[in-house]
């Protein structure tokens, strides 16, 4: 195993957290520890952070709301930098300018309050907008994409630009930042239509029923286990396949949603991933698809 990182004077400033589990920090509750921790509360803080990241040449992984991610039993070398202390939302004229670490659920509630319509298929995606803008996330037919403006973006270096709708290459479940570059999400501008405030919230009630009804909710899971294949669905085909309730230790294809895996118990990451290796397999072996996971390894397994 690769050594452990330590925070050195100059970090401790920030009171970094050590060992950090990142089994409580992701929704999926597995994972290692992070050597180093920090939690920036403002852009200047992360810019004086990653200065000093930098100086010191250690690795940094950034963590939004953890529901997407699964990291490996050996954890996280170097700082995991957690971005939900980044909050401030602000409401005007039908543009809503939220911070990454704002929560999707909170942006659509608070887009509801003020009588705007549009980010209620964002209700019940429980990430941060800055993963939601990596990730494209959507659902119900729509997407980030759709009401995105621009969007600030903080280099390694500590340098803030503003990236255009266009440059920000999101196509399903993906953009620019799930490949090519590194920068750290700041912030959003999301352009949201007038609206009726009932309306709305009663649209985000009958989608969270829906979720509700379909979605093994009351068990730990990183959301949808696989990417959709062309027009088809991975639920369906890992269904087909009599795959539900496969399980490897305590990693398992949730009975309710067959795109879900589920950590029914302790599982670790090593449970997951080989699951996930398991139902690739048999659906490959069945209808020739090899299926592209959703969800982002991070860390060392
Ligand atoms: C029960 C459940 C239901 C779900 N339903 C949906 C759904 O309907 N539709 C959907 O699209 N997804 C869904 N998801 C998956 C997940 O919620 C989304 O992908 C979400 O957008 C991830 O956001 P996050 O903040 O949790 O990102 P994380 O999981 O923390 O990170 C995801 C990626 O983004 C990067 N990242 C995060 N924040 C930043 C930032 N500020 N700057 C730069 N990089 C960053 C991370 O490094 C990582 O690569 C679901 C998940 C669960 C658990």
């Amino acid at each position: 195993m690769e050594e452990k990182y330590i925070p050195s004077e100059k970090l401790r400033i920030f009171e970094p957290l050590t060992d950090v589990p990142m089994s409580s920090y992701t929704t999926i509750h597995c994972g290692g520890p992070a050597d180093i921790g920090l939690f920036p509360k403002s852009e200047d803080e992360l810019a004086l952070m990653l200065g000093i990241l930098r100086d010191e040449d250690i690795p940094v992984s950034v963590i939004g709301g953890g529901s997407n991610l699964l990291v490996g039993d050996g954890g996280i070398r170097g700082a995991a930098l957690f971005i939900g202390g980044l909050r401030e939302l602000k409401i005007r004229d039908g543009l809503m300018n939220v911070s990454a670490g704002v929560s999707l659920p909170k942006a659509a509630r608070m887009a509801a309050e003020a009588s705007l319509t549009g980010l209620e298929f964002a209700s019940g995606i429980p990430g941060t907008v800055g993963g939601a803008v990596v990730m494209n996330a959507g659902a119900y037919g729509r997407e980030m994409k759709d009401i995105l403006q621009k969007v600030r973006v903080m280099d390694r270096m500590g340098n803030i630009t503003t990236m255009g709708l266009e440059e920000l290459g999101l196509s399903y479940r993906s953009s620019v930042f799930s490949e090519d570059r590194d920068d750290i999400i700041l912030s959003a501008l999301i352009k949201l239509d007038e609206g009726n405030r009932d309306t709305v919230m009663e649209k985000m009630k009958e989608l969270a029923a829906k979720r509700r009804d379909t979605q093994p909710l009351d068990m730990p899971s990183a959301g949808s286990t696989f990417k959709r294949p062309g027009n088809d669905s991975a639920a369906r085909l890992i269904d087909v396949c009599g795959l539900k309730g496969l399980r490897v230790g305590d990693a398992m294809v949730s009975e309710k949603h067959a795109g879900f895996v589920v950590n029914a118990g302790s599982a670790t990451a090593r449970d997951v991933r080989e699951l996930i290796a398991l139902v690739q397999e048999k659906v490959e072996a069945g209808f020739g698809v090899r299926l592209e996971p959703e969800i982002k390894y991070m860390g060392s397994f």
